[in-house]
Formats: structure tokens, sequence, C-alpha cells
């Protein structure tokens, strides 16, 4: 059965699109079955795989605003074994017009996702940076939501804001919604904060929170100037092995 993961945090610049592209292109290396959707109008998991966000004849925005079906605007992504509903800037003019629809706009992603959802063991959604319109219709349509986040002084109390969101959302649309895990990205062990942070995050989340940790290594940061995961970039560099690391026990945990 197919499964679908929403990488979300109202925070920008916390590892969201890194996370989604290479957790992806990991499980694809793993042989699952991957479809990543892009819903952040920023276009970056777009361009992280290798797709020019400016010369797309289909998007996500058509998806969602019910213009063309999901399995027509979903491309290859090559080096990577995975498939893309690659997305622009115009999903801010969709946001505009979806938040204008008299009913039913936050399942708009679910029901495109409908038709195509079998055709693979994983769908995962870049959300971008905002608790808005197109952040809801993912977590309307997802399974759980993979939390990553940077442990930095504030960040606890940002997850407790978005936590509190994944609870209502359970209640009032979603009771599938669940949490897949909370992630630490850019993780400096060297920097006190982040350990005390980490601590607390364990302390508070227990079992929910990633064992695997993302280190700060700048083969991540490099990959998508040349459009492809880290993967493909250095595969032996230590962010693209943490990403496989987590692709490993993401699946492990799912067995169990
Ligand atoms: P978000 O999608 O949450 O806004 P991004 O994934 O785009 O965050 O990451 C923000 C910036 O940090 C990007 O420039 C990205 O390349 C960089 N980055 C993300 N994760 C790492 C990491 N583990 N190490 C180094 N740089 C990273
Ligand atoms: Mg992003």
């Amino acid at each position: 059965m197919s499964r679908i993961i929403a990488v979300a945090n109202q925070k920008g610049g916390v590892g969201k699109t890194t996370t989604a592209v290479n957790l992806t292109a990991s499980l694809a290396a793993m042989r699952r079955r991957l479809l990543l959707v892009d819903l952040d109008p920023q276009g970056n998991a777009t361009m992280g795989c290798g797709v020019d966000k400016r010369l797309l004849e289909r998007s996500t925005t058509d998806v969602l605003l019910g213009e063309c079906a999901a399995a027509d605007a979903i491309v290859t992504v090559d080096p990577g074994g995975f498939d893309l509903l690659p997305c622009n800037q115009d999903l801010t003019a969709a946001e505009v017009r979806l938040l204008n629809l008299p009913a039913g706009r936050e399942h708009r992603l679910e029901q495109a996702l409908a038709p195509v959802r079998e055709r693979y063991d994983l769908v995962v959604i870049d959300c971008p940076p905002a608790l808005n319109i197109l952040t809801l219709n993912a977590l309307v349509a997802a399974d759980s939501v993979l939390i990553p986040m940077q442990c930095e002084y504030y960040a606890l109390e940002g997850l407790s804001g978005l936590v509190a969101t994944i609870e209502q959302i359970r209640a009032a649309v979603n009771p599938r919604l669940r949490i897949e895990g909370i992630l630490r990205t850019m993780f400096d062990p060297r920097n006190n904060l982040s350990n005390d942070v980490s601590a607390q995050l364990i302390q508070h989340f227990g079992e929910r929170v990633f064992r695997t940790i993302i280190p700060r290594n700048v083969r991540l940061a490099e990959a998508p100037s040349f459009g492809v995961p880290a993967l493909f970039h250095d595969k032996d560099s230590r962010g693209a092995l943490a990403y496989l690391a987590l692709a490993g026990e993401m699946v492990r945990r799912a067995e169990n």
C-alpha cells in the first residue's frame, strides 16, 4: 500500500527541501517506487532534481486547479530513478484561486493524487515555509508528517505550534495523520546549544525523534547547483550517507 509523507515546518531554511529531495533519492536507491511532489512556489525541489522550473509545461499548479491530471504533469528524474510533480512561482497564483473556492479547497491535492498514488510505494511532499492553504492541502492528503528542524533556541517553540496544528487537522479532517518523525538537520555536535536543544527534543518527543542525525555538510548545499540529489554529486559524502541512513531507519520502522 502506498503512503504519503508531508515534509513540513512553517520555518524556512530548516532543510525541508534538502530532506525531501535526498530522502526521495535514497528510498529510490533502495528500490522503492517514489513520487516527489513540489508544493513550494519557490520550486527549489524541482530545480534540485535538475528540472528547469522556468520551462514547465504542466505543474502542481495546473493539477491543484483541476486543469490537468497529476499523471500528465509528472516527469521522470534522471539521475534519480523517481518521479516528480514539479512546480514554480505560478503556484502562488493558484494559492489565491484556491482560497476563493467555495468548498473542498483543502482536499484538492488529496483528490489529485488519488488516481496515481498506488503506482508508488511512497509519495513525498515538499511543503512551503508557511502554514497556508498549500501546506493544509499536504496535511490533508498525507498519512504522516516528517518535521525537519534545526536545533536552535526558538526551534522547540515553533515545533509545539506545528504539532498543535497537526492535532487540529487530525481531529477535524484527517484522522490518519500522524507524526512520521522529527529530524535533526544541519547538526553541529560541537555546538553546545544544539546538544541542549537535541536533548530537550528527545525528552519531549522520545521515539518520535529519528535516531539518524543530518550533519551540516557542504555537499548537501552544493548538490542543487548541479541539479542532482547529493547521492549523485558525492555518494560518499557525510550528507548523502546520512540521508541513506534515514531512509534505512524509515524502512525498518515501517516494517516493525
Ligand atoms: P527549507 O526547504 O526548509 O527552506 P532547505 O532545504 O532549502 O530548507 O535548506 C536551506 C539552505 O540550507 C539551503 O541552501 C540548503 O542547501 C542548505 N542546507 C540544508 N541542509 C543542509 C545540511 N545538512 N548541510 C549544509 N547545508 C544544508
Ligand atoms: Mg524549501
